[in-house]
């Protein structure tokens, strides 16, 4: 009887022993497991506030960027308009005051329809970029001859400026090379590129462009300057809407930064591509724009 008390006993204790053990090993395990629950939890929450913070600074600098290049271009706007309209102003009152001879006066009026036709460019400009912006447009398309096409953008660009004639050559593809494109647009293109070729070239303006065929039915153009060049850092940034490279000499030439993001968005319509190059301050730029040839 007193054996099996004790048996009993050590059963208990030993069913007691043992639950105590399970026990432990599942609080240990369970200890353990909410730990690890709340490790995974708090990296997850860690991991989300961190990208939650990258993403709100990059939105806060993107804006600020924004901001600024809308700033800076609404200064370069403002000259723009400003200083046309100062000058014909200017040459108005002289004109409604003095008595000039007919040389002057003529002198006088060539002055004049040149602000108004820089005044016009640039309402012109920003129409453009408002129209490169709307996805709906659809381009009025022809077949276009792209030398004969460029000559004439060359010609008006050697007029604006009052070029020699060997300021701008053209070499390349001697057979008609069509592509199918908007005309009035494509001129847009290869106007802004040799307006800033001559408007980016100091004194050495000597503008050289290739025209050439690709193998896949792709046609080429390079417009090559000997001009002031882009630093490496900004080759990306340039075709960005309002973006101009910052300088800080007053006599880096005026302008709205709206040029290349139009000559972009114009190309990338017309299923081609655009590229630049250039090796730096002082080395001349070359901009490159591929568009498919229409069989
Ligand atoms: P804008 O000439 O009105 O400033 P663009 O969009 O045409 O605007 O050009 C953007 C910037 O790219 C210019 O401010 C200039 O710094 C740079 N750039 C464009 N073309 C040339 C070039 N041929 N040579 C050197 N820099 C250029």
């Amino acid at each position: 009887m007193r054996r099996r008390k004790s048996t009993i006993f050590f059963l208990i204790l030993g069913i007691s022993l043992i639950s105590l053990a399970v026990a432990l090993q599942v609080g240990w395990i369970l200890l353990n497991l909410q730990q690890i629950a709340l490790l995974v939890l708090g990296i997850l929450f860690f991991a989300l506030l961190i990208t939650g913070l990258v993403l709100n600074t990059t939105f806060l600098v993107r804006e600020i960027r924004k901001s600024e290049q809308q700033d800076a271009f609404l200064n370069a706007i403002t000259h723009e308009l400003k200083t046309p309209i100062a000058s014909i102003r200017l040459y108005l009152e002289t004109l409604q005051k003095r008595d000039l001879s007919k040389e002057k006066r003529d002198a006088f009026y060539d002055i004049m329809l040149a602000d108004s036709d820089r005044l016009l460019g640039t309402v012109e400009q920003v129409l453009a970029a408002s129209k490169a912006r709307e996805r709906s447009r659809k381009p009025n398309t022809t077949q276009v001859e792209l030398r004969e096409l460029i000559e004439s953008c060359a010609g008006q660009i050697a007029n604006r400026y009052h070029l020699a004639q060997e300021a701008i050559k053209i070499t390349g593809a001697s057979d008609p090379l069509l592509v199918k494109a908007d005309r009035g647009e494509l001129e847009t293109v290869f106007l802004n590129l040799l307006d800033n070729a001559v408007k980016y070239s100091g004194a050495s303006r000597e503008i050289a462009i290739k025209i050439r065929k690709r193998q896949n039915g792709v046609a080429e153009v390079h417009v090559k300057d000997k001009g002031i060049g882009i630093p490496a850092s900004e080759l990306k940034s340039i075709f960005k809407r309002f973006y101009r490279v910052p300088s800080g000499s007053p006599d880096t030439p005026k302008g709205t930064g709206l040029g290349l993001y139009i000559v972009r968005s114009i190309v990338e319509s017309h299923r081609g591509k655009i590229f630049v190059k250039s090796r730096g301050v002082g080395t001349g730029t070359t901009f490159i724009v591929r568009l498919p040839i229409s069989e």
